[in-house]
């Protein structure tokens, strides 16, 4: 019987997943340009390491826009799914705030990558280094350069895993939309997501506050809230009440209108409770802190992006307090945001993550135009499309 033979273009975790299913029935051969498998993977958990959200069914499915096409790869490979993968690679891990899941403590990045590593030696999966893909040859057979030297890969299936735009040091840098266009796939530009915004802060402000945080703070923008919290930097703002807005902020600096967020400095609080701390007392502007209980960096926001009228009336400046709007400029370069969207066009693939126009190539993880937040759904995301594609190739094999 035929060993089906796969090709596996891109080692990040999307590209792993992939090599470690296959390689219990396929000769698997997996093609990385750098000289180390893993490298966003290991940034990723350089912060916290959030390797998937125990969020679940309509809950995660939810989290992914857009989310009919990775419907079912989400729901045949969920993050109890992963959890249990983790597990029987011998990395256990728990549940966190937010639903976050992390491997148990003490257990670091580099542990894991060496766990799926030694799995896939086991299986007998080989490993390319310093083979770049470079485009298509007149077969659409995927062109790789080693040494100088341009070669077409042989093999059955080919699955790509080149990632998406963001932190290019780390392997991913989109050179390879252009080859794919040359075929025929339509690819969008990349644009940042899961990223900081910049604001036009004065002078003063950054000198004085870049580097402090406002917590407990809830941002909106267009009815869509999240409660978290965010630092001040020198461009602007970053923080995980930032990063799950991006896409309404994006849509909203692509419209004519200027765009702002809005920052309710309170959200524990109502404005009439808020008030109530006046005591129908004239405030002074200068006791406002202490009073509201803001920082300095908080007061000076406030009063940055407000009308002075607005400011010394205590009644509306409780109402400022519930809502400091702050003009966005743009979004930070995608090279800085920790994912992006654009790439592959959800339009070109089947269920399966296979290329409408190409069944024997495979599309997989961040390189394909989709969306979700940070606290380990895009982990998820790489490792349910990975694992989507497996599946269907598994049933080339057993055929
Ligand atoms: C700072 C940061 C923190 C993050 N934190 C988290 C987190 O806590 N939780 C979470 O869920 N996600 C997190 N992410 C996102 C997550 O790391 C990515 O979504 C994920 O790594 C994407 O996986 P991938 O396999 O699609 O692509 P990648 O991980 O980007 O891997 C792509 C691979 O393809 C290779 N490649 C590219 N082009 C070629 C080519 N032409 N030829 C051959 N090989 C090529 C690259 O060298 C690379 O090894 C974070 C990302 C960043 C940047």
């Amino acid at each position: 019987m035929h060993t089906l033979k796969v090709a596996i273009i891109g080692s990040g975790p999307a590209g792993l997943m992939a090599a470690d299913i296959l390689g219990q029935n396929c000769t698997v051969d997996i093609y990385e340009k750098g000289k180390a498998i893993g490298r966003k993977f290991l940034v990723a958990g350089n912060g916290g390491f959030n390797i998937t959200n125990s969020a679940s069914d309509e809950n995660l499915i939810s989290k992914y826009s857009p989310h009919p096409a990775l419907r079912e790869a989400l729901s045949g490979f969920d993050s109890n799914s992963t959890r249990k993968w983790l597990e029987n690679l011998g990395i256990p891990t728990f549940i966190g705030s937010s639903g976050r899941v992390f491997p148990e403590k003490g257990i670091k990045p580099v542990q894991v990558l060496n766990k799926i590593k030694e799995r896939l030696n086991e299986k007998g999966v080989n490993i390319h280094y310093h083979h770049e893909f470079v485009g298509f040859n007149e077969y659409k057979k995927p062109v790789v350069e080693f040494n100088d030297t341009q070669s077409p890969l042989v093999a059955d299936i080919f699955i790509f895993a080149l990632g998406g735009a963001s932190w290019p040091v780390t392997g991913s840098n989109t050179k390879w939309r252009n080859a794919f266009e040359k075929i025929g796939v339509k690819t969008l530009p990349f644009e940042a997501s899961n990223c900081g915004v910049n604001v036009n802060w004065s002078e003063k402000f950054k000198d004085l506050f870049a580097g402090e945080y406002l917590k407990n703070i809830q941002i909106s923008i267009n009815h869509k809230m999240r409660k978290g919290e965010a630092v001040i930097t020198e461009y602007g703002l970053e923080g995980n009440a930032v990063y799950p807005l991006i896409p309404f902020i994006r849509n909203s600096l692509k419209s004519e209108e200027p765009t702002e967020i809005f920052i309710d400095l309170k959200p524990q609080n109502t404005h009439q409770s808020l008030l109530m701390k006046t005591r129908g007392r004239k405030l002074k502007t200068k006791n406002y802190s202490y009073e509201f209980n803001l920082s300095k960096a908080e007061l000076a926001m406030t009063k940055q992006f407000t009308p002075k009228e607005n400011y010394i009336s205590p009644e509306r400046f409780v109402e400022i307090l519930k809502s400091v709007a702050i003009p966005v400029e743009s979004l930070r370069p995608v090279e800085e945001s920790i994912s992006t969207i654009g790439g592959i066009s959800m339009s070109e693939i089947e269920n399966d993550f296979s290329l409408k126009s190409c069944p024997n190539i495979f599309v997989i993880g961040e390189m394909l135009n989709w969306d979700a937040p940070t606290g380990g759904y895009l982990l998820q995301g790489c490792f349910s499309t990975a694992v989507a594609a497996t599946n269907s190739i598994a049933v080339f094999s057993n055929s």
